[in-house]
This record gives C-alpha cells, sequence and structure tokens, in this order.
C-alpha cells in the first residue's frame, strides 16, 4: 500500500513526565495518547503515529483521500482483478459443455443450479455474463463428528467441572443412522476449477 500523508489541521501534543522519563503523543485533532516506549526511537514513534492518527492519506498512485487503514477503491478493485486472474491461471479449466452441474460467481457467493439456469437469469436481468464461473460439487449435508463434539462440549459447559458426557457411543450411533437417512445436499464450491462460458454467437 503506497499512501502519502498530510499533516493533520492540528499538531500532535507532546506530554513529558516531571522526571522527564517518560514522553507520550496525543493526536492533535482526536487526543488519542500513544506511547511506545521510553527509548529516544521509541518517543519518535510515538509522535509519528500521533502526527499520522487524524492526518490525511492519500494514494500515492491516484492521487486520492483513503479511509483510515484501506487503499483507494481503484487499488483495491485493481488487487481484486489480480487475485481473480491468479486464481483463474492457476485453475483446471472445463469448457461449457464438460459440466453440467451446479456453479458459483466468482466475485459473489452466488450459486445457480447450472449454467443454463445462470444464462436465463442474467438474460433477463440484461446483466453481461462473467468469463467464467467455479463448479461446485454436490455434497450431501451430515453431521460431523465435530458437530457433536461441538454439542457435547455446549452440554457440558453448564454441568459440573469433571463431568463426562455419558453414553457417548449411543449419540455418535443415531447420528450415523441419521446421516444415511437425511436427504439434503449443499453446494461446495471448487476454486480448484473453472467453467470457461461459451461466448455468445448472435
Ligand atoms: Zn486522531
Ligand atoms: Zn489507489
Amino acid at each position: 500500500m503506497s499512501l502519502r500523508f498530510l499533516d493533520p489541521p492540528k499538531a500532535p501534543i507532546k506530554f513529558t513526565s516531571e522526571d522527564s522519563s517518560s514522553v507520550l503523543w496525543a493526536c492533535g485533532v482526536c487526543g488519542t495518547v500513544f506511547y511506545r516506549g521510553t527509548l529516544l526511537r521509541q518517543q519518535e514513534d510515538s509522535q509519528q503515529i500521533a502526527t499520522r492518527c487524524c492526518s490525511v492519506r492519500m494514494c500515492e498512485v491516484h492521487n486520492i483521500e483513503v479511509e483510515k487503514n484501506s487503499r483507494c477503491r481503484t487499488c483495491q478493485r485493481n488487487q481484486r482483478k489480480t487475485r481473480l486472474r491468479d486464481r483463474f491461471d492457476k485453475a483446471e479449466k472445463l469448457s461449457e459443455g464438460e459440466w453440467g452441474g451446479p456453479v458459483v460467481l466468482p466475485l459473489d457467493d452466488r450459486y445457480y443450479e447450472n449454467i443454463g439456469e445462470l444464462r436465463e437469469i442474467f438474460e433477463t436481468n440484461e446483466w453481461d455474463l462473467p468469463e467464467w464461473v467455479h463448479p461446485c460439487d454436490v455434497v450431501p449435508l451430515r453431521v460431523s463428528a465435530e458437530n457433536i463434539e461441538t454439542m457435547i462440549d455446549n452440554v457440558l459447559e453448564d454441568g459440573p467441572e469433571n463431568a463426562e458426557f455419558l453414553f457417548c457411543e449411543e449419540v455418535f450411533a443415531f447420528f450415523i443412522d441419521w446421516n444415511k437417512k437425511q436427504v439434503y445436499q449443499r453446494w461446495q464450491d471448487d476454486f480448484n476449477r473453472v467453467v470457461v462460458l461459451d461466448k455468445e454467437i448472435s
């Protein structure tokens, strides 16, 4: 992140203890106090942080003011684009004809039953089609061993200190059986693969 700091409207304020051993610096605008230590170097750090606290931050690349602790919008967008491009480059590529299952958009988690449904919704809303999407694996919903352990921990939390969860095996056996009977599925996005959409012929 390349930022340029413009001086705040009010200079930072220095506080020195009576014996001069401790020095604090406060932001001249909001009054937040900074103390990094007694060494001269640490005092200088405190001064610098207090100066920057409410100073105006400028993106060096785009020369616009940015919010505290963030990049400018354009830098954020570019970073996101680079990350997406990297993900695409590394992924195994499938063609539209090779994938008939559910898909998810690369940028936000909007899921579609299949590419046909995605195309229909995009067409209806007159949105621009993405160049590619991620396929999703269809995974049955399951109560995991981890889920059961969390549940047991929650139950025991209110009990006596060395309480043990009794009939544990029966609980596990019940859920193993339950898992076999339940019918729902979830879609698990696979970021290691992409489906490249066909260009539309009009
Ligand atoms: Zn401040
Ligand atoms: Zn920028």
